[in-house]
């Protein structure tokens, strides 16, 4: 969005303050604030930094201003806790800004290799777009893109690139076929969401990549795509739709189709998995989604793994904590991104559990990196590959 479209809501925000804790429990809610303790870090802050930018009051071309703005997770917990607005626009406030940072060539030299990369190999880490395909290189899928398939797995940049994260795509296929389903990938032929780009400023970007997939994807009949990447996810659910082309297929998070699948009867979970976890709530795959969040389907697959317990954190569901890793944080900031999930970790570890697990190849990612930082003793999952272990 532009300035000049969320120019109601820097208006909408009367700094009371709501939005710092979790209603109810007053535990902290906004990591930037949190880490930075300035009043212009929090959300509140955050608000009247974009309205003093968009009356000329404050220049843009400062680094301190936009050293705010690039300084949030887009968790949208304030959205969630706001006491005036119910889902308050605070992000879509601060993505505005940074897109009109953009537009006036204000580039964060942070975020210049990704751009160039999504210009060079369709993904936001600098590899060769040829290997993006190579985490099922000896699982015999179906290439959708030369034989028609009922459902597309779609791994998305992170979990495509990073090999320690190859065992998620790779149970989640194999959950899908034990369940029955005609399951194929696109391979090298894949290519970025653009969901990154969009919270980073860059909505051309997003929109070559919306358009490019939407019209392969409509091109290919295939009924279903299914992703482990909830970013990748809410990128197809909230932002696709603002292109103007018609998605011909449903999407589904892997922990919702894997939900629909037991409760179909087509996935039987029959191993015992002596494990007690919990699990953290992506933001992308919760708070994104306004009303629809999805918090229960990840929760049932945990239960019908036999022999597993779930324990929650203080702050879940609706409440939870960000991973640190979103909206190009964990890119442009590791810092602050790592400290974000090292918060996390110690909720994660008070409950006693000896693994957190999750949805998203961006938090898991971020976990693992924080748990090494910070010498915390507690393993990471994705939910497929616990699941897995139950075939
Ligand atoms: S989206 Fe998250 S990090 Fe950004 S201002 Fe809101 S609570 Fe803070
Ligand atoms: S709770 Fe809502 S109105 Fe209050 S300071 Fe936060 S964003 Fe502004």
């Amino acid at each position: 969005m532009a300035l000049n479209d969320v120019k109601e809501w820097l208006y909408g925000c009367s700094r009371c303050g709501t939005c710092k804790d979790i209603l109810n429990i007053f535990v902290p809610a906004c990591p930037s604030g949190e880490m930075y303790q300035l009043e212009s870090y929090y959300p509140s802050g955050k608000i009247a930094v974009a309205r003093a930018v968009s009356e000329g009051k404050l220049p843009l071309d400062n680094d301190d201003t936009r050293e705010r703005i690039y300084a949030c997770t887009g968790c949208l917990s304030c959205e969630q806790q706001c006491g005036v607005y119910h889902h308050q626009h605070i992000f879509e406030i601060i993505q505005a800004v940074r897109t009109e940072a953009v537009g006036q060539g204000l580039l964060n030299p942070a975020y210049m290799v990704m751009v160039e990369s999504l210009k060079k190999d369709d993904n936001v880490f600098g590899k060769p777009k040829a290997e993006r395909g190579d985490w099922a290189r000896d699982l015999d899928l179906k290439d959708a893109g030369q034989e028609k398939v009922a459902t597309v797995y779609h791994a998305g940049c992170m979990l495509s690139f990073d090999r320690e994260l190859w065992n998620v795509p790779r149970s989640a296929v194999a959950l899908l076929k034990a369940a029955g389903v005609d399951v194929g990938i696109m391979g090298a032929g894949e290519s970025c969401c653009g969901g990154r780009a969009y919270e980073i400023g860059y909505v051309g970007e997003f929109t070559k990549y919306a358009e490019h997939f939407l019209e392969t994807f409509n091109s290919l009949g295939a009924g279903r795509v299914v992703t482990s990447c909830s970013d990748g996810y809410s990128t197809f659910r909230k932002l696709y739709p603002r292109v103007n082309i018609e998605m011909k297929f449903e999407v589904r998070h892997t922990v919702e189709y894997l939900d629909e699948l037991i409760k179909g009867g087509k996935l039987k979970l029959t191993k015992k998995v002596p494990m007690k976890v919990t699990y953290h709530d992506p933001c992308h795959l919760g708070r994104h989604l306004g009303d629809d969040g999805i918090y229960d389907a990840p929760r049932e697959v945990l239960k019908a793994v036999p022999g597993l317990e779930l324990v929650e954190m203080e702050r879940h569901r609706e409440n939870a904590w960000c991973c640190g890793a979103g909206a190009g944080v964990s890119q442009a900031n590791p810092e602050f991104a790592l400290w974000t999930a090292g918060e996390r970790l110690k909720e994660a570890r008070a409950t006693g559990a000896g693994a957190l697990v999750t949805a998203c190849p961006w938090c898991e990612r971020n976990f693992k990196d924080a748990a090494k930082e910070y010498g915390q003793d507690i393993e990471i999952y994705d939910i497929a590959e616990v699941a897995c272990r139950a075939l």
